[in-house]
């Protein structure tokens, strides 16, 4: 079937590909020119592809896995959860899986969070949290003869996912500006970035200002607001946007005073990816509406949740007594199966505990890029890291070639990363060896250097 040697049939597949495919977020044109990985397997923080190469997966496959590939519990759970049925609808009737999952996901929420909705991306769990924030808002306001709110609050550079509710709600111009029009816009407050702080103001000098700004904006459009809407210390997708300490629970509080519901888009941050099992955890913040999903199954399937307090269930029992909305997969037998045992593994291999001497490996290995002109920005939070590139004067590299031209080096080196913009990360995933996170931070940093080296950054000035 397959023409003979490896090449040939990497390069018979790509072919195809290029004839029917479409992929998320390429550019076609440059998509069209490249010679993508044509993965064939993987192992622990390793995938193989079909040529033989192996990789090092350095975007935990774009966030989602947590405990490697192929990992031995999880692909038992699996196989033994498909012995006994693979799906069955959730409307109109339950199983085990669904129902220990949702005691097992509440129990480790932030407090109060006591009832769960299933469905199978984070694009819906957030969006499910809106309507469900609207309905209970609906609720409470017809109740007090007040208006109907009907906008959301987000930050700029937020990313909550692709369906036009969270679209409405993202604030990243290069995805959602061009959907303007067919969405309901968000009030939005400047992202907490303290690498280009809202305020103008440096470290020494830094008062929270930007938690100032979202306290008056919130102030000010309070009868208007649904809920608030955030991913709680790192606004990933936007660029790795580590938040100034602090900030989540000024946020947390002000929507408390004012009476607006929170929502945690924890869809990224969620299981351990922060350092703690939630980003809320780390400010005593419980949101009141909490998003989960890429992590959950440790990367094996799709399947999300949508976490909220009691008194939204009670108020949209009482009116209007039924949530239209459901998926043909809600609640997956496979993936719930698969969820609880990469929660009882979590758990199990201490891997939360192991996360700092893992990032002080990429700390260490980073030193070699200490004074390098065109870095800034190194952050670090649980087990994300992350650099910006600049040109060699200082001037920012906006030309996307480079970044294809780096991303090509680093897979020769053996390292598979995806640049957002010129921010580079390593986002591991947690099973990752302390010499296996080093490694891929040393490749990344030779890769930098040998881009330097052939100009990529421009000249020395
Ligand atoms: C990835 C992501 C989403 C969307 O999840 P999908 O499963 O890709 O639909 C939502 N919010 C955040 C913070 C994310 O990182």
């Amino acid at each position: 079937m397959f023409p003979d040697s490896p090449a040939q049939r990497h390069e018979d597949l790509v072919r195809r590909d290029r004839s029917v495919l479409w992929h998320p977020f390429a550019n076609l044109a440059l998509w069209e020119r490249e010679d993508p990985p044509v993965v064939a397997s993987g192992e622990g923080v390793w995938l193989t592809d079909v040529d033989g190469h192996r990789m090092l997966d350095a975007t935990a496959s774009l966030w989602v896995n947590l405990l490697g590939h192929r990992h031995p519990a999880l692909d038992r759970a699996l196989s033994s959860q498909a012995g006994q049925i693979a799906h069955s609808t959730f409307l109109g009737a339950t199983h085990e899986g669904a129902i220990r999952l949702a005691e097992r996901l509440s129990a480790l929420a932030p407090a109060g969070l006591t009832r769960v909705f299933y469905s199978d991306n984070g694009s819906t769990a957030v969006e499910i949290a809106m309507k469900l924030a609207f309905l209970f808002q609906r609720h409470r306001r017809i109740r007090q003869g007040r208006r109907v709110p009907a906008t959301f609050f987000s930050l700029e550079r937020g990313y909550h996912g692709d369906t036009l509710g969270t679209v409405g709600a993202g604030g990243i111009d290069r995805f959602h500006q061009i959907f303007g029009p067919l969405v309901r816009p968000s009030v939005t407050a400047p992202a907490p970035d303290c690498a280009h702080c809202p305020a103008g103001l440096l470290r020494s000098t830094c008062r929270l200002e930007c938690a100032a700004m979202a306290e008056n904006l919130l102030e000010a459009h309070r009868e208007d607001l649904v809920a608030v809407l955030v991913e709680p210390l790192l606004q990933a997708a936007g660029g790795m946007i580590v938040w100034p300490a602090g900030y989540l629970a000024r946020l947390a509080r002000a929507c408390r005073n004012l009476e607006i519901p929170l929502i945690a888009d924890e869809v990224a941050t969620g299981f351990g990816r922060t350092g703690t099992l939630f980003a809320c955890e780390q400010e005593g913040v419980s949101p009141d509406f909490m998003a989960v999903g890429k992590a959950l199954t440790g990367g094996y399937l799709p399947l999300a949740a949508t976490l909220v307090r009691e008194s939204v269930y009670e108020a949209v029992r009482e009116d209007p007594g039924t949530f239209y909305h459901g998926h043909s997969y809600t609640a997956n037998p496979l993936a719930c199966r698969v969820a609880l045992t990469t929660l009882d593994c979590l758990e199990a291999e201490d891997l939360l505990a192991a996360i700092p001497e893992k990032r002080e490996r990429i700390r260490e290995a980073w030193r070699s890029l200490d004074g390098a002109p065109f870095v800034e920005n190194l952050r670090f939070l649980g087990l994300i890291a992350a650099l910006d590139l600049r040109k060699r004067d200082g001037s920012a590299l906006i030309d996307p070639v480079p970044l294809t031209v780096l991303r090509e080096k680093a897979r020769k080196k053996g390292l598979l990363i995806r640049p957002l913009g010129s921010t580079l990360y390593l986002i591991p995933p947690l099973s990752v060896t302390p010499e296996e996170a080093g490694l891929m931070a040393r490749l990344l940093a030779d890769t930098l250097m040998e881009g330097d080296r052939d100009g990529l950054f421009g000249r020395t000035s």
